[in-house]
C-alpha cells in the first residue's frame, strides 16, 4: 500500500509508517491537548509511541520466525490500526505457519512477563501500599497493554494472528484451501457476534467486527487466487 514512508531499517527489514499512523498521532495530540494542555498532549503521544513500539516488536517476532523458514520480510508498516509484517510468501507447512503466527503474540507475552517481574521486584523493595509512583504506574500500564495485545491478536479470526493459528491447526488435517474457508467462516461468525454485542452498547466492538469481517473475506479470496494460479 502506498502513502507510507521509511523511518528506519533493522536486520535488513524496512520499518515504514503509514500516513494514517501520523494522522492518528496528530489526533491524539490535539484531543489530549484540549483535555489536559501541552503536558497531557506529550503524555498522550508518548503513550501511543510506546504502544506502537510494542506492536513493532510483535511484528519483528513474526519476521524472525519467518526468517527461520527462509521467508524474507521486506518491510513492516505501522498503520493507525496496528502493524503489518509483509512476508514475501506464506509458509509451506501448516506447523511453520503456526510458529510464524504465534511468534508475534509471544513477544508481547515476554514483554508483559518482564515488566510484571520488574514491578514485583521494585514493589518487593518498597511497601505494597506505596505502589503509586508514576514509574510503576507506567510499567503496569504498558504490561497490561501487552496482555491486551496478546488477547486481541489471538481472537481466532482473520486478519488477527488467531485466525492464522486456527487455519494452521485445521490445515494439519485437511487441504489448505478448505482450512482457510472454514477459518474465514468462523471469523465471520465471530464478527457477527461482536457486532451484536457492539449494537447492545459497545461501539468499539462494531469497529472490530467490520475489521474482522473484511479481513476474513480478503484472506479467503487471496488464498483462492494463490491456489488457482499454481500449477
Ligand atoms: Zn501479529
Amino acid at each position: 500500500m502506498g502513502s507510507s514512508l521509511k523511518i528506519a531499517s533493522f536486520f535488513g527489514i524496512e520499518v515504514r509508517i503509514h500516513v494514517t499512523f501520523l494522522l492518528f498521532l496528530a489526533w491524539i495530540w490535539f484531543s489530549s491537548y484540549e483535555l489536559e494542555g501541552s503536558s497531557g498532549a506529550v503524555k498522550g503521544v508518548l503513550f501511543i509511541l510506546i504502544l506502537f513500539a510494542c506492536v513493532l516488536l510483535h511484528e519483528f517476532g513474526h519476521a524472525f520466525a519467518a526468517r527461520a523458514f527462509g521467508i524474507r520480510t521486506p518491510d513492516i508498516t505501522l498503520y493507525a490500526i496496528g502493524g503489518v509484517a509483509r512476508l514475501n510468501r506464506i509458509p509451506d507447512k501448516p506447523w511453520q505457519e503456526l510458529i510464524v503466527a504465534i511468534a508475534g503474540p509471544l513477544v508481547n507475552v515476554v514483554i508483559a512477563a518482564v515488566l510484571i517481574f520488574g514491578i514485583h521486584v521494585t514493589a518487593g523493595l518498597q511497601q505494597v501500599e506505596h505502589l503509586e509512583s508514576p514509574r510503576i504506574e507506567m510499567l503496569a500500564k504498558v504490561a497490561s497493554l501487552n496482555v491486551m495485545l496478546v488477547l486481541f491478536n489471538l481472537i481466532p479470526a482473520f486478519p488477527m494472528d488467531g485466525g492464522r493459528v486456527l487455519r494452521a491447526l485445521l490445515a494439519m488435517t485437511m487441504p489448505y484451501a478448505r482450512a482457510t474457508q472454514i477459518a474465514a467462516r468462523i471469523g465471520q461468525g465471530l464478527a457477527i457476534v461482536f457486532a451484536i454485542f457492539g449494537f447492545l452498547g459497545n461501539p468499539i466492538l462494531i469497529f472490530i467486527a467490520m475489521f474482522i469481517f473484511v479481513g476474513a473475506q480478503q484472506e479467503a479470496s487471496i488464498t483462492r487466487a494463490n491456489r488457482s494460479s499454481r500449477p
